[in-house]
């Protein structure tokens, strides 16, 4: 039976690739920008079709199957979810996937290197230099730190987090210290990680790694309370999503020394910045790229498309959402 799909913005080839091969339709927002919700409700009113491949800066919900009540599956394209309405998805029976592990490695090696970044000035050196200030070597400028030999706490030990782990235990000898819902006992045994208390692990880290996914659960866990525990000298960083901070609270609290600086990546009202953000020098950011690779994007097309033909040949999704 023919099936059509709709994608919301450009995916690599390789997926795409595959949909063909299975004769499955598919219609593409072409633009750069997201589609705003009006211009996806009316592209969606004009097809019957049965299934989509979203993106985090797609809101799923309610409004979305109304216009298009035929779809029978949602595949995003991407780790996290807290883009789609999981109440409205169960309520219509509908099939519902992520890209779990696809950018693991990219993200691991992001989150490192924001830490890197600050770390040792990197972007403020930068800066220094473009700027005409750099007028001889000076015992005192732009006086860093090591990554070797510090604690480092990471919230939420999944995927991403245990890379990180990875790369801090083998390269750098870091300690790890680590909180999450669930005992990650191979990565204990791996790299001596050790599980703490969330409160624990903020109070005795360098440097802390958020790896957790935004849910009601999540939002602001760190905030005013949680800042106020960390080392004067800690640095936060964030590859997971924005509102897992109050940035509002952050911004406060670099701006007055609570805590020592921040390498973000996501944002709590993305794509706007907090403004007092932008002004600070102990802060690094990036346009959430962590998983801007080749290799990552191709395999979330990949498995987004197996996702959306397990669904139409099996009646199941491979990665299913819904637990
Ligand atoms: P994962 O599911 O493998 O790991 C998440 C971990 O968080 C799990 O170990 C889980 O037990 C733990 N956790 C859940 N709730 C918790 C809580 N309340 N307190 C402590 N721990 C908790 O996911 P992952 O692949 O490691 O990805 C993590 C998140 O990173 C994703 O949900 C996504 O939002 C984000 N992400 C961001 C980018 C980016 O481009 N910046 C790319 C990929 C993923």
């Amino acid at each position: 039976m023919e099936k059509n799909i709709y994608i919301t913005r450009k995916i690599p080839d390789a997926g795409l690739k595959l949909l063909k091969e299975k004769g499955i339709n598919f219609d593409m927002g072409l633009n750069t920008l997201p589609p705003t919700k009006k211009r996806l409700i009316n592209i969606l009113k004009k097809k019957q079709y049965d299934g989509v491949i979203s993106f985090l800066t797609d809101s799923i919900d309610q409004e979305i199957f109304e216009a298009c009540p035929s779809i029978k599956v949602v595949a995003n394209f991407s780790v996290g979810y807290n883009n789609i309405d999981l109440e409205e998805i169960k309520k219509r029976g509908i099939l519902v996937s992520n890209t779990p592990g696809t950018s693991g490695i990219a993200v691991a090696e992001h989150a490192v290197a924001l830490m890197l970044a600050l770390t040792t000035r990197l972007v403020e050196g930068d800066k220094f230099v473009r700027k005409g200030k750099f007028k001889g070597w000076d015992p005192e400028l732009l006086i860093g730190t090591d990554i070797q030999g510090k604690t480092i706490g990471l919230i939420g030990v999944g995927d991403i987090g245990s890379k990180v782990a990875q790369i801090l235990h083998r390269g750098f000898g870091s300690n790890i210290i680590y909180s999450d819902i669930n005992e990650n006992i191979a990565l204990e045994q791996e790299t001596n990680a050790q599980k703490m208390d969330m409160l624990e692990v903020l109070k005795n880290a360098d440097i802390i790694s958020l790896h957790v996914p935004l849910l009601p659960s999540t939002k602001h866990l760190i905030n005013k309370e949680s800042l106020a525990i960390m080392k004067k000298s800690a640095i936060i960083i964030n590859t997971s999503r924005g509102p897992v901070i109050d940035e509002k609270a952050l911004s406060y609290a670099l701006k007055n020394g609570t805590i020592g600086g921040a390498g973000l990546d996501v944002f709590e009202f993305e794509p706007k910045i907090t403004s007092g953000l932008i002004k600070l020098s102990n802060v690094v950011l990036t346009p959430h790229i962590a998983s801007a690779r080749e290799n990552a994007r191709n395999m979330m097309s990949v498995l987004a498309a197996k996702n959306i033909i397990s669904a139409f040949e099996t009646g199941k999704v491979i990665n299913n959402i819904i637990k």
